[in-house]
């Protein structure tokens, strides 16, 4: 299933926040989210293996990831970003956006329980999704580039999950 344009307005005007000024991504556990997120809600708790939501990072001058994986598939990050690394350029800081980041895979989220606010991935593991990959091109790339590398990612990561599940 793919859901290609969960902001459409600031898709259009190219911002992070929705017409109301809201950080969609910052929402997810509200009492009364906004329209994106309830077109969104019931979809996450339909039984997926996979959740890949995919970003831009605008900051960043290479690709990284957050993953929530079940245990055996934490392998799937590395994977992902090997073959990533031949589209674009991998961000390798110790700390990215405040967390503690190994060669691009950021592991978490989460214990729900502790954010104060939840992102889509939050919300996708608490309804049980196995493995929720949150993918960041880096914006300081062109869209082309953007667009192989996630592809890249996605191949990567659907190849990964196909394997675990049919051992
Ligand atoms: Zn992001």
């Amino acid at each position: 299933m793919l859901l290609p344009c969960l902001n459409p307005c600031g898709y259009e005007q190219d911002v992070r926040e929705n017409p109301d000024g809201k950080d969609l991504n910052r929402e997810f556990n509200v009492p009364h989210p906004a329209a994106e997120i309830c077109f969104v809600h019931p979809i996450l708790q339909q039984h997926f293996d996979l959740v890949i939501d995919l970003h831009d990072d605008r900051d960043s001058h290479g690709y990284y990831l957050y993953q929530s994986v079940d245990a055996g598939a934490e392998a799937v990050g590395r994977q992902i970003v090997d073959r990533v690394r031949n589209v674009t350029s991998i961000n390798v800081n110790s700390e990215i956006e405040g967390g503690a980041a190994g060669r691009g895979v950021i592991d978490g989220p989460c214990n729900p329980d502790r954010l104060a606010w939840w992102p889509l991935a939050a919300y996708a593991q608490i309804h049980g999704v196995k493995r929720v990959l949150t993918l960041e091109a880096p914006g300081r790339h062109s869209i082309e580039v953007r667009v192989q590398a996630h592809l890249a990612a996605i191949e990567a990561a659907i190849e990964y999950c196909t394997r675990l599940d049919c051992k």
